[in-house]
């Protein structure tokens, strides 16, 4: 014998009902079977509501109803040939009649008990499975009905009964031995008391019944039928890129569904596990699929866990206190009272000194479990001794699962790593003694990117997805969204990365698609985006709550720049090319160093110095390794460099500098780099990362310009300038004749810092300068005599874009 059951999908239609047939006929090829099937998909739930709603003596309840009534008649009308019709059609009716008798009964009263809740309820499987009874005599595949009232035995816990297996067992043995029709059609989740009354075996149930029933014959197997290809290793309608687990253990697939795997209902494991009965997972919309096998000794599948599975709406309830501590009997009375009031625990933690213990539940229990705790401890509280019951709501369970784990060191290390990383708070955490499950209490907002992280950690040829939110699409921005195109695969096969852009914002507008926004087409998207409103901006950001989050900040602009602390707070990682933030009072800077370090979110700005060159990244690396930094100068503006590369007297100044400007090398606002201010935010930031609390205030600057050029607009500057040009002309005539070169230079030694024009002789480190490049020179404890040196292009979109980018992709290493 075999059991089979088909789930609400499966029969939520007459084409549906058609595919279980065709599954059916396949079986019977191999054996006889026991079929029992759900209600139509959805119909539990319609039939729940129009009890509800009666209840509140609201008239709608009718149209519920109605719904019902037409979702079975047109089942049965695509189905059986007219001929066939009639009967089961006047059958369907007669039961919708007693359904809406019954809603009428409690419209009239106001009340619904559970008992009659149960009644009504029962009616989706009774006519799901007489209908398709009906249809498989009709088409040939001979079969008989039975009412599973007469095969399971209940208590009276209405909504969520528990079967009297002594007695369920033998009524099964009773009924099947001997009898000589190979298939029976079987209503799932409904059952029976002593009395005969309808009980049900909880949502979900009829998986339930059809390993009850398994059990109950000592079936070969028992096939559960669904709208999935399997167990999967997470819940695929928060996960994309779930994998199918072609074996699982009778445990790992209980502690999978207990913490929210819906695709089995958690009692149903027990009866098949102690008779030995695989349990095969298939798909009815694609049964060639292998599905899931759960049995004894799953085979091993090299990764050290089977799945993730969550559980949302759940409280934490913590009962603490100081007379707590070493009196036995707390906790006793604490689940005396939770059990009596037929309160199911999910999770329980207790803190080694005792003072407070903290259960899980369900939330819709929270107020019977106030109650009663409450009730329980009155002495206690009115004393002192213990505080009343603490309430926490909003919460969600995660759960790592895995026989294997307890082999492993480190899983629940990943584990909680993975979660602090991406900003997720962790309330209270479980480890049964059997290694087998991790869970942890997490806020409900935070479910979604939590399991994302684990399954991205835990199985490890997935990728890992890093979700991207640019601000700025001028020369750098748009360069990187190119490369960021262009690189996509690469990243994809070579660094397992995928990286998503999920927003585009420019100084207009904002735009924002989860699923990643197509770099082929970004400029004309944008233009349809909302417009841009900059607070908004980061709330969006922050509230979506992806997972390795990275905002790229590639503006100049000072209002964006006093935003990083908002981000960095919910562990979005920042990468800015925008100086402000790190040049800006000390306070904020360090402000934004702490920050990250507190929550595990890079804050990366290697563009601030030198574009492109690896200037920060080297500094860091000098100062991790031990080595103290005594002095650095460096050329660090590229548009200053190419002005004074490119100026001789032939071209007037002004338009050396436009040229600059041009090529783009020039902040937007090319005045910062002639007057001398991008330099000393350069120079203050290495000197703030080698360790220095400096400010603006306390660099000197030597400017060269002309006072009067750097008042008015950039058109002024440029007018200013000209008027000038003698005075350019005689700083550079100057140095030529001394056989000197122009650069201005940035220093920092002692505590102090300065910039300003000089004249470099051949002999320095400084003279072979050429183009738009930087150099930087490190003089430290180790390197003395000569500096370390770093020196390349140092200005331009191209090599600024590729070091954004770069340090994109650092976060993701973190
Ligand atoms: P049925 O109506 O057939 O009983 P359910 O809706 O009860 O089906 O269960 C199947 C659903 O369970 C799937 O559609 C899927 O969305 C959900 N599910 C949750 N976790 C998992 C998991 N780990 N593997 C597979 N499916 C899961
Ligand atoms: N129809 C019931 C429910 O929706 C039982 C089941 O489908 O397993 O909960
Ligand atoms: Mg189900």
């Amino acid at each position: 014998m075999q059991v089979l059951k088909f789930g609400g999908t499966s029969v939520a239609n007459a084409e549906n009902i058609q595919k279980v047939s065709a599954i059916v006929q396949q079986a019977l090829k191999k054996d006889k079977a026991i079929v029992v099937v759900s209600a139509l998909g959805g119909i539990t739930d319609i039939l729940l509501q129009s009890g509800e709603l009666a209840s509140q003596m609201d008239e709608s309840y009718k149209a519920k109803l109605y719904v019902v009534e037409q979702r079975h008649l047109e089942t049965v009308k695509a189905l059986l040939p007219v001929a066939q019709q009639s009967s089961v059609l006047s059958w369907v009716k007669k039961n919708c009649n007693e359904i809406e008798d019954i809603c009428n009964g409690i419209f009239l009263l106001g009340e619904l008990s559970a008992r009659t809740k149960d009644r009504i309820v029962s009616y989706g499987e009774l006519m799901s499975s007489q209908i398709i009874s009906s249809y498989l005599n009709a088409t040939g595949i001979s079969n008989v009905w039975k009412d599973s009232r007469e095969l399971i035995f209940t208590d009276s816990n209405f909504g969520y009964a528990s079967v009297d297996f002594a007695l369920t067992n033998k009524k099964i043995n009773q009924y099947f031995s001997g009898n000589n029709n190979s298939l029976f059609i079987i209503p799932g989740f409904v059952a029976s008391n002593e009395t005969g009354a309808t009980t049900t075996l909880g949502r979900g149930g009829s998986d339930y019944t059809a390993s009850i029933l398994a059990a109950g014959v000592y079936a070969d197997a028992l096939e559960i039928w669904t709208d999935v290809s399997g167990m999967m290793t997470a819940d695929p309608r928060l996960v994309s890129n779930v994998r199918q687990i072609p074996h699982i253990s009778y445990q790992e697939a209980m502690e999978l569904s207990h913490f929210g795997a819906k695709v089995i209902y958690p009692p149903t494991i027990h009866p098949v596990m102690s008779r030995k009965i695989p349990v095969w997972i298939k798909n009815t919309f694609a049964p060639q699929d292998y599905g899931t096998v759960i049995e004894s000794d799953a085979k091993e599948n090299g990764n050290i866990i089977r799945g993730i599975s969550s559980i949302n709406k759940i409280v934490l309830l913590s009962l603490e206190g100081s007379g707590m501590v070493g009196i036995p009997g707390f906790s006793k009375r604490l689940f005396e009272a939770l059990a009596n009031e037929k309160i199911n625990v999910i999770i329980i933690t207790q803190s080694s000194s005792e003072h407070s213990i903290c259960v899980g539940i369900e939330e819709n229990s929270s107020v019977k479990a106030k109650e009663a705790v409450d009730k329980a401890f009155a002495y206690e509280i009115q004393t002192g001794k213990v505080d009343p019951l603490i309430i926490e709501k909003n919460l969600a369970i995660v759960a790592l699962v895995g026989d294997h784990m307890k082999s492993h060191t480190g899983v629940s290390g990943k584990m909680f790593g993975s979660l602090g990383r991406n900003g997720v708070n962790i309330r209270a955490i479980a480890q049964g003694s059997s290694e087998r499950n991790i869970s942890a209490v997490i806020a409900s907002d935070d479910v979604r990117k939590a399991i994302n992280v684990l399954h991205e950690d835990f199985f490890e040829n997935t990728y890992k997805q890093v979700n991207l939110f640019i601000a700025g699409v001028g020369n750098v921005g748009s360069r990187l969204l190119a490369q960021l195109d262009q690189q996509k695969e690469y990243l994809q096969e070579h660094l397992r990365l995928q990286v998503r852009v999920v927003s585009i914002a420019n100084s207009r507008k904002m735009l924002f698609n989860d699923e990643g926004i197509d770099l082929k087409n970004w400029r004309q998207l944008l233009d349809q985006g909302e417009q841009m409103s900059l607070q908004r901006f980061i709330d969006i950001i922050r509230s979506k709550n992806l997972r390795n989050s990275v905002f790229a900040d590639v503006t100049a602009n000072s209002s964006l720049a006093e935003c990083y602390d908002q981000l960095l707070q919910k562990a979005i990682s920042v990468v800015a090319c925008n100086k402000i933030a790190c040049s800006s009072p000390y306070e904020y800077y360090k402000k934004l160093k702490d920050l990250s370090r507190e929550y595990n979110a890079p804050f990366l700005f290697e563009t601030n110095v030198g574009a492109g060159l690896p200037v920060i990244g080297t500094l860091n690396d000098l100062l991790r390794s031990g080595d103290k930094v005594n002095r650095i100068e460096a050329v660090l503006s590229g548009t200053l460099n190419f002005v004074f590369n490119n100026y001789n007297g032939e071209k007037s100044f002004a338009e050396v500098v436009k040229q600059a400007q041009d090529e783009g090398y020039t902040e937007p606002d090319p005045r910062l780099d002639l007057g001398g201010t991008d330099v000393m935010r350069k120079i203050m930031i290495l000197a703030r990362e080698s360790g220095e609390r400096l400010e603006m205030d306390d660099i000197e600057n030597r400017s060269f310009m002309p006072a009067s050029c750097m008042k008015g607009g950039v058109a002024d500057f440029y007018t200013e300038m000209a008027k000038h040009e003698s005075h350019f002309l005689n700083i550079y005539k100057e140095a030529a004749a001394a056989n000197m070169k122009l650069k201005f230079v940035a220093k920092y030694e002692n505590g102090k810092a300065s910039v300003g024009l000089q004249h470099i002789d051949s002999k320095n480190d400084l003279y072979h300068l050429y183009g738009k490049d930087n150099v930087v020179l490190f003089y430290t404890d180790r390197y003395t005599e000569q500096p370390l040196v770093v020196k390349g292009a140092g200005a331009g979109a191209e090599v600024t874009a590729s070091g954004v980018f770069a340090d994109i992709v650092r976060t993701a290493s973190v």
